[in-house]
């Protein structure tokens, strides 16, 4: 440690005001900082929320397209079965006449399987439908939360910025009165610590910065209270 002689013991007072108003100025800055992600974040959520919604939309669509295709294939057999009763009283031949009687009686079995199969893609698609209805709540639901959750962001970074300015001044005009050796080294120190850099000495001796036992002699020259103790191990300043 070469800053020991700088800071002179006085000063420490005044410092630890100082150093209140920078810990309140780190922690508005950290949260103004932390703003910018906790949007995104947000913002991910809701593209999230607003994909399930399409999805599901994507899903009614296949099974109303799947529907439409059994409904032609349907169509295509009547009209085959129609042919087929055509021909069939139009004939002489006893041998296509049976032929006509069977081919009806499969296709008209193919669609009793048809008919079956479009009830089943029915019931699923009303279950899509009322799964899709729950997902287009869920996204205006959340579309609005959002909103608001936003605009609490908007209203914190502007109280915080005023907060910070008001702080920076008031900073500043503490910094002003207090001698520039005791000033300029707490700063080279919270510069390479960050704050606090002066910090308590419980009544068993641990440093309050990284919560080691302090050495006697320390611990003693904390106790009398004439001059700068340094931690041995983290080198802040106890008081
Ligand atoms: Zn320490």
């Amino acid at each position: 440690m070469v800053g020991w002689q700088a800071m002179n013991h006085a000063d420490l007072d005044q410092l630890l005001i100082l150093q209140e108003k920078d810990a309140r100025i780190a922690r508005l800055r950290k949260e103004l900082a932390a703003l910018p992600e906790q949007r995104t974040r947000l913002l991910r959520q809701m593209e999230a929320i607003k994909q399930k919604a399409l999805d599901a939309k994507k899903e009614v669509a296949g099974l109303e397209k799947d529907i439409r295709d059994v409904e032609g294939t349907i169509e295509n057999k009547r009209s085959y079965i129609g042919k087929m009763k055509t021909l069939q009283s139009n004939t002489r031949k006893n041998e296509e006449y049976q032929k006509c009687i069977q081919e009806v009686e499969k296709t008209e079995a193919a669609i009793d399987e048809l008919e079956n199969a479009e009830l089943e893609l029915m019931e699923r698609l009303e279950t899509a439908k009322e799964s899709l209805a729950q997902k287009i709540l869920k996204v205006q639901d959340s579309q609005k939360e959002m909103e608001e959750i936003l605009a609490r962001f908007d209203r914190t970074a502007e109280t915080d910025k005023q907060l910070l300015d008001n702080l920076t001044a008031e900073r500043a005009d503490l910094a002003a009165a207090i001698p520039e050796d005791s000033l300029g080294e707490y700063e080279r120190m919270t510069k390479s610590k960050g704050v606090p850099v002066i910090v308590p000495m419980d009544e068993k001796g641990h440093c309050g910065g990284c919560h080691m036992v302090v050495t006697d002699n320390a611990r003693m020259k904390v106790l009398g209270g004439h001059e700068t103790v340094y931690c041995d191990n983290c080198h802040r300043i106890l008081h």
